[in-house]
C-alpha cells in the first residue's frame, strides 16, 4: 500500500474502534457521538490532505505558526483546533486561524483571548484544559481552580467556553486512565448542568492515540488522534 491508502486504512481503523468503544460504553449514552480530530503536528501538508480527503473535518496542531504556514495551502475547509501550549504572545494569530483552542490554562490566557478576540470581531470557542493528575510537565489548571476561572471566565465578552480538555499521563498500563476520564466526565456533567451564563458547553476533549477507545468508553467526544493515523512523527522533518 502506498502512504495515501495508509492513511486513509488508518483513519478507517480508528473510527472503527471509536464505534466499537461506544458500544461497550456503560455509564455513557453510546448515542452520544464522537468527533475524530486528526492531529498532523510534524506531518507534511500533503498527509493532511490525504486525511481530508479520507472525511476528516477537524485538524489538530500544536503551533500556531505551523498551523498557519499549512492552512495557506491546504485547499478545503476544515475545523482547526489549537491543542499544544498557547504563548499570550501568540493569541492574535491562533484567533484568527483557530475555530477551537483546547489548551486554555489560565485565566490571563482567557483574558487575552478575549481582547484578541474583541478586536478581530469574533467570540473565540475555547476548552479549559484541566491537569486532573498533577503532573508538573504538563499545563492546565488545577481542579481546585474551577471554580474560580468559571466564575471569571462568564464574565469575557468575546470568549466563549465549549467545555474541557485533558492529556492523560503516559501510564504503562492504560487502564490506570480510566478513573481519571470518569472524573472529567463528572466534571464536565456537573458544568454542563449548572451551564454559566454565557457558556455552551458542550466538549469534552480527551483520549490520543494510546488511550482514545477508554477515553470514548468514558465520555469523550472530541478524541485527539495522530500517531494511530500518521505514523510516528519525525520531528524537525519540516524544518520548524
Ligand atoms: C500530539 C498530541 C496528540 C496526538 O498524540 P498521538 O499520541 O500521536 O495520537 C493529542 N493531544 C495533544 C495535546 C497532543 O499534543
Amino acid at each position: 500500500m502506498n502512504q495515501d491508502t495508509m492513511i486513509e486504512a488508518h483513519i478507517q481503523d480508528v473510527r472503527t474502534r471509536i464505534a466499537a468503544a461506544r458500544a461497550r460504553r456503560t455509564q455513557v449514552s453510546k448515542d452520544a457521538p464522537v468527533e475524530l480530530i486528526a492531529v498532523t503536528k510534524n506531518h507534511p501538508v500533503e498527509a493532511m490532505q490525504e486525511a481530508i480527503d479520507a472525511g476528516i473535518m477537524n485538524i489538530g496542531e500544536n503551533r500556531v505558526q505551523e498551523a498557519i504556514a499549512k492552512a495557506e495551502t491546504l485547499e478545503r475547509e476544515v475545523k482547526w483546533h489549537l491543542i499544544g501550549h498557547l504563548q499570550t504572545n501568540k493569541v492574535k494569530h491562533a484567533v484568527r486561524q483557530f475555530d477551537l483552542i483546547h489548551s486554555v490554562d489560565s485565566l490571563h490566557l482567557a483574558q487575552e483571548i478575549d481582547k484578541a478576540a474583541a478586536k478581530f470581531g469574533k467570540v473565540q470557542n475555547i476548552l479549559i484544559q484541566i491537569n486532573l493528575a498533577r503532573e508538573a510537565s504538563k499545563s492546565g489548571i488545577d481542579r481546585t481552580e474551577l471554580d474560580a476561572m468559571l466564575a471569571a471566565i462568564d464574565d469575557l465578552r468575546c470568549v466563549r467556553l465549549q467545555g474541557f480538555m485533558c492529556i492523560a499521563p503516559n501510564y504503562d498500563d492504560v487502564e490506570e486512565c480510566r478513573p481519571l476520564f470518569r472524573t472529567m466526565y463528572e466534571i464536565f456533567q456537573q458544568v454542563k448542568a449548572a451551564e454559566p451564563r454565557t457558556a455552551d458547553i458542550r466538549y469534552l476533549s480527551m483520549g490520543m492515540t494510546h488511550d482514545y477507545e477508554i477515553a470514548v468508553e468514558e465520555g469523550a467526544n472530541l478524541v485527539r488522534v495522530g500517531t494511530a493515523i500518521f505514523g510516528a512523527r519525525v520531528y524537525n522533518a519540516l524544518g520548524v
